[in-house]
């Protein structure tokens, strides 16, 4: 049987990236949900896997990519910028305290 793939392109100003995931093969363990700290992936609970539903938010850490034992997940960079480990920290401190940015 052919695998069924989902493909989710995001393409901000500062990065442009492809999730290509082979839903077939999601076990439904959730790791990528609990490991990406900027909650782009959701559990579809209709269909009973996991796909990024918010990909724009993506600072390409790979760790959905590596946590996934099932090799569900490939992430390719169409292009990418260095993203600023200050402006990130920021992000995450303004997250930490309620505020979106
Ligand atoms: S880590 Fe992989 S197998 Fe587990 S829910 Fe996410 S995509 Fe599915
Ligand atoms: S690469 Fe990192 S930020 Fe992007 S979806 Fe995966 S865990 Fe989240």
């Amino acid at each position: 049987m052919e695998e069924k793939r989902m493909i989710v392109e995001n393409r901000g100003q500062q990065q442009s990236i492809r999730y290509v995931i082979d839903t077939d093969r999601c076990c439904g363990c959730k790791k990528c949900i609990r490991r990406c700290m900027e909650n782009v992936w959701q559990w579809d609970e209709e269909k009973k896997y996991a796909y990024p539903k918010y990909p724009d938010e993506c600072v390409l850490c790979y760790q959905c990519e590596m946590d996934c034992l099932n090799n569900v997940i490939d992430i390719q960079v169409i292009s990418a910028l260095q993203v600023d480990p200050l402006e990130y920290s920021a992000g995450l401190m303004n997250k930490q305290n309620g505020q979106e940015g």
